[in-house]
């Protein structure tokens, strides 16, 4: 497949955010590897699953978002050699890159949870991790009088820290306002000693998981399903103890990793258990290979994976690998900034905006970023969507 410039793998928010950038400053022989003939945006797919927005203004076509100049190679990338400085394609061809910038995401590891792949998508079991379960997570809660519902998160790193609890309290709310929520047990399965990584939302959280009456288990993780007989196992890392519970509806969000070619590679971590592409936080530049960047769901960052952090990681990949192209030491950093819009009812948010250092960094500074708002969720619904698809994956925001 020939000699390129700069090889981009992976065409999702992180690897377009970066083409269009550069594309923007003028480079040339950009070459991206993206096997998907559709682009999503994920961040709506908690609002899908919740009943408030339908999934096709979820994805476009991925040739509509690819900047112009860009050459497309619709293969998978299946290995890189960074001595070689090659990337194996699906097919069998080989391309060869002058500089190289790993996108590609994360893997959903359905087989991480015995019972999981089996159940997810019958047996009352949805997730909106995967678009083709999204809009069935809406159809159950729906459907539900009462009994007992189930939202459950990985204890592995995963992207949107927040969505395994958002869809608890869109479900809760809907249930609050038929009157039917009384009738039914909610049980959130999280697996950190609080609710959030930053306190002072901990605490909000808190408060709104009190509100509808959400049995938080905390420390807690499930570590087997069984759909035919609509049963979960739920273990207590407190208590030393695993607890057998019947469900009516579950919510699973499935432990992640990077992904299999990715992990077994060269370019992965050996600090990181998942096997995340190792990268300097705040340069974004392989530490062995500097001819690599990485960014996004794929990168070993010590910060939330997120769609808001990959805008921020965004500028400084495009501008480190200028400085690289052009034989100077990477200059711009990045501080960690992630966010997380907590939806806490169907129509109120927390826009939870930190740093590596967990102080809160908010794009807002005059409106108290501890308060749920109906102007935040407004924005969540209306306004970061047109902003996302016009200015982030054009390079202008
Ligand atoms: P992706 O956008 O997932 O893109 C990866 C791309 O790589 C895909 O196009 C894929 O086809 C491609 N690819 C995969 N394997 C290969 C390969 N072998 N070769 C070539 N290409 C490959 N973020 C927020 O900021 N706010 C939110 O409210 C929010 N909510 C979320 C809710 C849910 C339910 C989910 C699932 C995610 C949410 N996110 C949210 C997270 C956000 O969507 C991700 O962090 C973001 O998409 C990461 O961008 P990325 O480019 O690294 O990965």
């Amino acid at each position: 497949a020939g000699r390129h410039r700069v090889a981009v793998v992976g065409g999702g928010s992180a690897g377009i955010s970066v083409a269009a950038r550069l594309r923007r400053a003028g480079v040339t022989g950009i070459t991206l590897i993206e096997p998907s003939d559709t682009h999503w945006y994920q961040p709506l797919w908690t609002l899908v699953g919740g009943g408030q927005a339908p999934l096709r203004t979820t994805h476009r076509p991925e040739g509509a978002v690819i900047p112009d100049g860009v050459r497309w190679i619709r293969r998978r990338a299946l290995a890189v050699d960074p001595e070689a400085r090659t990337v194996t394609l699906s097919g069998g061809a080989e391309l060869t890159y002058e500089h190289l910038v790993m996108a590609p995401g994360l893997q959903l590891d359905w087989d991480g949870v015995p019972g999981l792949a089996e159940a997810v998508g019958h047996d009352r079991v949805s997730s909106n991790y995967a678009p083709e379960y999204a809009p069935r997570t809406w159809d159950l809660i729906k459907g539900m009088r009462s009994g007992t519902a189930v939202f459950t998160h990985p204890a592995t790193p995963l992207k949107c820290g927040g969505a395994p609890q958002k869809i608890a309290y869109l479900a809760a709310d809907h249930w609050r306002r038929r009157k039917v929520l009384d009738a039914i047990r909610v049980i959130l399965v999280l697996p950190d000693p609080a609710m959030f990584k930053v306190p002072a939302w901990s605490q909000v959280l808190e408060k709104v998981a009190a509100r509808y009456g959400i049995e938080v288990r905390l420390r807690s993780e499930m570590t087997a399903v069984d759909g035919g007989a609509r049963e979960i196992t739920i273990a207590d890392h407190t208590k030393g103890t695993t607890e057998t519970i019947g469900y009516d509806l579950l919510h699973a969000v499935p432990p992640q990793s990077a992904p299999d070619w990715i992990k077994a590679g060269p370019l992965a971590d050996r600090e990181s258990p998942q096997g995340f592409v190792a990268a300097d936080r705040h340069t974004l530049q392989h530490p062995t290979y500097g001819d690599v960047l990485a960014l996004g769901d794929v990168a070993n960052l010590p910060t939330s994976k997120t769609g808001a952090a990959v805008r921020k990681q965004a500028p400084v990949v495009a501008g480190n690998l200028l400085d690289v192209m052009s034989g100077r030491s990477p200059s711009h950093r990045y501080d960690g900034y992630t966010s997380c819009p907590l939806v806490t009812a169907r129509d109120r948010m927390l826009l939870a905006e930190f740093d590596y250092d967990l102080d809160p960094t908010p794009s807002f500074p005059l409106l108290d970023p501890f308060k749920e708002r109906r102007t935040m969720w407004l924005f969540k619904r209306y306004g970061l969507p047109p902003l996302y698809w016009h200015g982030m994956l054009t390079g202008r925001l």
